[in-house]
């Protein structure tokens, strides 16, 4: 189908739904995929319309459309002897400015269109931070809950069997996501440099020992309490006594807890698949060390016991009174009734850790009620950050110290944060959204004329 529909609008309105109807047509049933499009292009379209270069070179029609999405069959064995079958992807969505570079999801609801919302994203949070990457993201919808130590490695090996011929440290660079951590990481970098014969920084987050980055397992959850600190500076404000309130249990949601501590917030919950954690008093640094342990042995918050702690099964934390909140669990998490019901709680900014936590109805709910609000792109982009700088260690053959690299990413974040002040200010408020949005496609639109027709 031809991508170019004639989008001769003289409204950017007009322009909008003549795009967006088009983008439907041509990715059926990708509602995901068609959020973030939808959101993304909500703030860029007003703007190209006072730019025209970018209409004339037909950015936005091919930005969202990948460059090339692999999908393959990935076979492995129980360990009952059954023969198992996932599907496993890698959409490779712009390298205009880098090396692809995305995360990699393990979750039984990983499909195309998750994937390639996620991509899609991915372009602008790259771009956001300055550095040299592009952007891409992947997966299988393979479920590691339940799973053995064995049956993960084997997973994860015959994943990247077929994954290896399409990545590379100057071709795709991936990294985790949702149920993909440091274990399988190092599983699949094991089967890359066995089957490549190469000993390169081919994925990210991988161990200290073998090329890893200190504080790259950190670098998301630490980068989202930084860039919601520079947003509340910004208004005179902070985070110290603040009553925040964090959902997810994992890789982002522990290590922005961690830092909220140390900026003397008060963080009131976490959660999980299965429920709610609610502590009243403030999690403490103890007590997030044993929460941490006990992820990490695979187990539920439901089967956690400590004082303070109140377990509220399939509930989310938006109902318990507080000043901040940091969705850092999965997409679509906060829907216009969360929306809601986080305002009735006090909620004064919502500073998104996981990637598209918030429905659009959501996002305008917010904008409505001006509340400060820090969209994924920006405020979780310390995760990619810090992983272009292992990428850079590994090009130079040095480790930094963890000092180092942590003043890196303040300074990335401080850096994304002005971003979205220069493009989104208005009459003395900042919309993070439009801020985000447009500072990322500059930078790649930019690039994308240089480069003429290709
Ligand atoms: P993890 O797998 O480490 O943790 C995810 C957490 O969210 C777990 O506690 C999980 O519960 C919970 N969760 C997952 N799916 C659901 C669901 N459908 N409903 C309720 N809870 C759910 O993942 P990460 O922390 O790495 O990722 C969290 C989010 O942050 C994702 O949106 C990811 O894309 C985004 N992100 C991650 C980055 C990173 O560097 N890791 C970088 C940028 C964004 P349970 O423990 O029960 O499985």
């Amino acid at each position: 189908m031809d991508l170019t529909f004639k989008c001769h609008s003289d409204t950017p309105e007009e322009y909008y739904d003549c795009f967006m109807k088009g983008l439907k047509e041509r990715n059926p049933g990708e509602p995901e995929f068609h959020q973030a499009v939808a959101e993304v292009s909500k703030s860029v379209i007003p703007f190209i319309f006072d730019h025209p270069k970018y209409i004339k070179g037909q950015i936005l029609e091919r930005l969202s459309e990948p460059d090339r999405l692999v999908s393959f069959r990935v076979c492995w064995e129980d360990d009952e002897g059954n023969i198992r079958t996932n599907r496993g992807f890698r959409v490779q969505f712009s390298n205009t400015i880098g090396p692809y570079k995305g995360g990699l999801r393990f979750h039984p609801s990983v499909n195309q269109s998750v994937l390639k919302f996620l991509g899609f994203e991915q372009i602008f949070k790259n771009s956001l931070t300055g550095l040299p990457i592009g952007a891409g993201k992947g997966g299988a919808n393979f479920d590691p809950k339940g799973k053995s130590d064995a049956e993960i490695m084997r997973f994860c090996q015959s994943f990247m069997i077929e994954l290896y011929r399409h990545i590379g440290e100057d071709v795709d660079v991936p990294a985790g996501d949702i149920g993909v951590g440091g274990r399988e990481i190092s599983y699949m970098f094991g089967m890359y440099k066995r089957i490549s014969n190469q000993f390169t920084g081919s994925l990210t987050g991988k161990g200290i020992e073998y090329g890893g980055s200190l504080i790259r397992e950190e670098a998301t959850g630490y980068g989202l309490t930084y860039f919601a600190e520079n947003m509340l500076n910004h208004q005179s404000d902070g985070l110290k006594g603040r009553r925040c309130l964090v959902s997810g249990a994992g890789n982002v949601a522990q290590y922005a807890v961690e830092k909220l501590i140390e900026k003397e917030a008060r963080v009131l919950s976490i959660s999980d698949s299965g429920g709610m954690l609610h502590v009243p008093d403030g999690i403490t640094s103890e007590l997030l060390e044993e929460i941490k342990e006990f992820k990490k042995a695979g187990k539920r918050l439901r089967d956690f016991k400590a004082t303070g702690c109140q377990y509220h099964e399939g509930k989310e934390p938006w109902s318990i009174e507080a000043d901040l909140a940091f969705p850092s669990a999965t997409q679509n998490e906060i829907d216009l009734e969360d929306a809601k019901t986080l305002i009735k709680s006090g909620v004064k900014g919502v500073f998104e850790g996981a990637n598209m936590p918030s429905t659009n109805e959501a996002i305008n709910f917010f904008n409505d009620k001006n509340i400060l609000f820090g969209p994924a792109k920006a405020a979780n982009a310390g995760g990619v950050a810090v992983s272009s700088l292992e990428m850079s260690q590994n090009n130079i053959g040095l480790s930094w110290e963890r000092e180092k690299v942590d003043c890196e990413l303040q300074g990335i974040m401080k850096d994304i944060h002005q971003t979205c002040v220069k493009y989104g200010e208005k009459k003395d408020k900042v919309c993070y959204i439009t801020g985000a949005n447009i500072g990322g496609f500059v930078r790649v639109a930019d690039a994308m004329l240089s480069f003429g027709i290709v």
